[in-house]
C-alpha cells in the first residue's frame, strides 16, 4: 500500500494499493470479428502496436509493482510471432500467466513452446455449439480448428478453461454448450453473458436477450451443475441489464487492475480510452509506476469525491463505487453519473427500455443489420463516431 500526492499536486484522498492483475492486450489484430467484441470500436485507428522489448519492459515494471497476475490478450494475440518470449519472461518475473486465445494460430509447436516456457493456462473461446453458428458468429470457418485446438490443449495437459459469450442467438443452445463442454473434459467453464460495451453495443437489440431466455438458460445450467458436481467449475455471469445494482466495476477504478492497449495506451479498464476530458498515460512515454500512483487518468475516479446523488450519500458506495464509469459515459453522456443499472439512479429507464423491447420483440430483432468487427467496420465508425440508440441524458 501506497500514498502521495496526486499530479495535481492535491493529497490524496484514498489509499492507492498496488495492481494485481495487468492485462496486455498484445495487439488488436484479429481474424476473428465477432459480433460483441469487447475491443474499442475504432481499434483501427489506434497507433503501432508495442514492441517485443516494450512489453518486455511492462511486464517487468507492473511485476516490480506487486502484478501477479497476466492475462495476454488481444484482439488474437497469437497473430503476433513473440508470444513464446513474453510467456517466458512472466515465467522467469513469477507471474501466473493466462493466454486468451480464440485458438486461431495454436499449433503443436506454439503450444510446446508455451508450455516450455511456462505458461500456466489457456483459455479457450467458441462463439457455440454448432459449427453455423460459431462460424455466422465470428464471420470466419473456425469450428473445427478450435475443436481441435481444444484437444492440443489436453495433451498438453493444460487445465481446459472454455469461455462462451451468451447472448440472444446462442443462450436457447445452453444445453448443447453444457455437453460440448463435458465432452471437451472442460475443467472450468464461463457462460458470460454479455456486457453491453464497444461493439456489443452497437449490436445490442439483436444480442440482449429475454428474461425467459435467461431464466431458462440458469435452471439448465444449475441442473448441469448438480449432475457434473466438482468435476467441472461452471461460472454463470448475468447480463447486468437484468441485475438492479451495477457491478463493482473492476474491484474500483485503478484499484487492482491495469489494463496495457496494443499502442501501449494504459488504463484502468479495457473501455476507459472513450472517456472524454481524460488523457490516459502512454507505456511509452511513462514508467508503470508513474501511470498507477500519479497520472491524473488513473487517480479521476478513486475515493468517492467525485459522485454526484445518489451515489455520494448512498451506503452501498462502498460495495459498487457507483457502477461503471464507461456504462454512464455511454449511456447518459457524463461519467460522474450512477451507472444507469442501479435502480436508484435517475437515469435507469435507459435500461428497463431496453429490456422491455427485448421481451417482445421476436426471437431475432431485425432493428438493423448486425455489424461484424472488422477493419472497414472500425474506420467507418471511427469517423461517424455513432452514439447508442438512447440519448444521452445529462
Ligand atoms: S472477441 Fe472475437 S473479434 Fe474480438 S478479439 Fe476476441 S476473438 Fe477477436
Ligand atoms: S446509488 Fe450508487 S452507490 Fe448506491 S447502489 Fe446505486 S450505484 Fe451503488
Amino acid at each position: 500500500m501506497q500514498e502521495g500526492g496526486s499530479a495535481s499536486g492535491k493529497p490524496r484522498e484514498t489509499k492507492v494499493t498496488n495492481p494485481l492483475w495487468l492485462n496486455a492486450e498484445i495487439t488488436f489484430r484479429c481474424p476473428l470479428h465477432c459480433v460483441y467484441c469487447y475491443n474499442p470500436v475504432d481499434y483501427a485507428r489506434s497507433g503501432p502496436e508495442l514492441t517485443t522489448d516494450e512489453w518486455l519492459r511492462v511486464l517487468r515494471q507492473a511485476r516490480e509493482l506487486g502484478a501477479v497476475q497476466l492475462g495476454i490478450s488481444g484482439g488474437e494475440p497469437l497473430m503476433r510471432d513473440d508470444v513464446e518470449v513474453m510467456i517466458t519472461e512472466a515465467h522467469r518475473l513469477g507471474y501466473y500467466s493466462n493466454l486468451l486465445t480464440s485458438g486461431v494460430g495454436l499449433t503443436e509447436k506454439r503450444i510446446a513452446a508455451f508450455k516450455e516456457g511456462g505458461l500456466d493456462q489457456i483459455q479457450l473461446s467458441f462463439q457455440d455449439s454448432t459449427r453455423e453458428l460459431n462460424d455466422f458468429l465470428s464471420s470466419t470457418r473456425t469450428f473445427e480448428l478450435k475443436s481441435k485446438v481444444a484437444k492440443l490443449i489436453k495433451q498438453y495437459e493444460y487445465p481446459m478453461v472454455l469461455n462462451v459469450v451468451l447472448h440472444r442467438l446462442n443462450i436457447d443452445h445452453i444445453q448443447a454448450i453444457l455437453d460440448m463442454a463435458e465432452a471437451m473434459g472442460a475443467e472450468h467453464v464461463e457462460l458470460a453473458n454479455t456486457q453491453y460495451y464497444a461493439w456489443a453495443l452497437l449490436n445490442r437489440d439483436q444480442l440482449l436477450p429475454s428474461s425467459e431466455q435467461l431464466r431458462r438458460a440458469e435452471e439448465i445450467t444449475n441442473q448441469f451443475r448438480a449432475r457434473v458436481g466438482n468435476k467441472m467449475k461452471l461460472y454463470f455471469v448475468v447480463p447486468d441489464y437484468y441485475a438492479n445494482r451495477p457491478k463493482a466495476c473492476m474491484n474500483g477504478w485503478g484499484s487492482v487492475f491495469l489494463n496495457v492497449a496494443a499502442d501501449g495506451l494504459a488504463l484502468p479498464c479495457h473501455e476507459a480510452r472513450m472517456l472524454p476530458g481524460l488523457t490516459f498515460p502512454n507505456v511509452r512515454d511513462h514508467d508503470v509506476r508513474w501511470i498507477w500512483y500519479e497520472s491524473p487518468g488513473f487517480n479521476a475516479y478513486r475515493g468517492d469525491s467525485w459522485m454526484k446523488e445518489p451515489c455520494r450519500s448512498c451506503p452501498e458506495k462502498v460495495k459498487d463505487f457507483g457502477g461503471c464509469r464507461c456504462q454512464a459515459y455511454m449511456l447518459t453522456g457524463d461519467a460522474t453519473n450512477t451507472d444507469p443499472v442501479c435502480d436508484l439512479s435517475p437515469n435507469h429507464r435507459l435500461i428497463t427500455d431496453v429490456v422491455a423491447r427485448a421481451q417482445t420483440a421476436g426471437p431475432q430483432v431485425k432493428v438493423q443489420p448486425i455489424v461484424f468487427r472488422d477493419d472497414k467496420n472500425s474506420r467507418r465508425l471511427s469517423e461517424k463516431k455513432t452514439q447508442p440508440e438512447s440519448a444521452p441524458v445529462r
